[in-house]
């Protein structure tokens, strides 16, 4: 099995080096294409507006100057396109990516550029217990528990588009209650910060941080993790909302809700 490891943490991030020990329990045919500089909240960005460079390290081990979306594809396309990895593992994030936060997520994203390309991918993610840890975040449980939550989807049946989410909480590995599938839940809308300061060269400066969410759904990964379980949740691409669809149609459909303009530019060409 030739698996392809990437993350949004960067080449040198102790995040990949946990995901290639856990790669390393199932192949030793391990590629790893990641991003050369950290690029967590990247989301599903792709470089289109100017190059990238690659860097060898290894035989098998590159970095991208660009977004971890970049680094899959420099890998699928390019690197591996004459041997194709079986399956694309992302992370092991340093920090959570849970409910909608997986639209920010690089982590999430490089997985999900994985599937749209046509492979099987899975993004790891460690939850960390408070803001400020750096690079002390313990990964202690993705250690304890990233084969044992792998082992069962490499045994799958082979799905192209499969797209699986998993978080670590942070707790010890002996701690954990077990794994839990779950569906995807949703923060709180408001729980975005912006800090506000001054530089040392006087100028002001924002910076965005994502608070530690209290909404914890029934069934929802939120509640997975804040109850002790490893958390495991199939994502898939249709954003639809199907039971909206009838709803929004009528606005534009009904009599008092047509106006000519609106309706014209939704048209379909003839
Ligand atoms: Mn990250």
């Amino acid at each position: 099995m030739r698996i392809l490891l990437t993350n949004d943490d960067g080449i040198n991030a102790p995040g990949l080096k946990v995901l290639e020990d856990i790669a390393r329990a199932f192949s030793d045919d391990i590629w790893v294409v990641a991003p050369a500089e950290e690029q967590s909240g990247a989301g599903h960005s792709l470089t289109i507006t100017k190059p990238l460079r690659l860097r060898k390290h290894d035989e098998r081990r590159y970095s991208v100057t660009g977004t971890p979306s970049d680094a899959v594809i420099m890998a699928v396309r390019h690197l591996m396109k004459d041997c194709p990895p079986d399956i694309i593992l992302s992370g092991v994030n340093r920090g959570a990516n849970l409910a909608d936060d997986v639209t920010y997520s690089g982590t999430v994203s490089a997985a999900m550029e994985g599937a749209i390309s046509g492979f099987s991918s899975i993004a790891f993610s460690q939850v960390y217990a408070s803001e400020g840890m750096g690079d002390s975040v313990p990964f202690a449980c993705a250690q304890g528990w990233g084969e044992k939550v792998l082992r069962p989807l490499l045994a799958l049946p082979a799905s192209q588009r499969r797209l699986i989410n998993i978080n670590f909480p942070a707790m010890e590995p002996d701690a954990v209650k077990g794994v839990k599938v779950a569906r995807q839940g949703f923060h709180e809308a408001d729980r975005t910060k912006v800090i506000t300061g001054t530089d040392p060269r006087g100028y002001d400066y924002y910076w965005y941080v994502l608070g530690h969410s209290k909404s914890t759904q029934a069934g929802t990964d939120l509640e997975a993790i804040a109850e002790g379980y490893v958390s495991v949740t199939p994502l898939h691409f249709d954003l639809t909302h199907h039971s909206a669809m009838a709803t929004i149609a009528n606005a534009y459909d009904g009599k008092e809700n047509q106006p000519e303009r609106l309706n014209a530019s939704l048209d379909p060409l003839p």
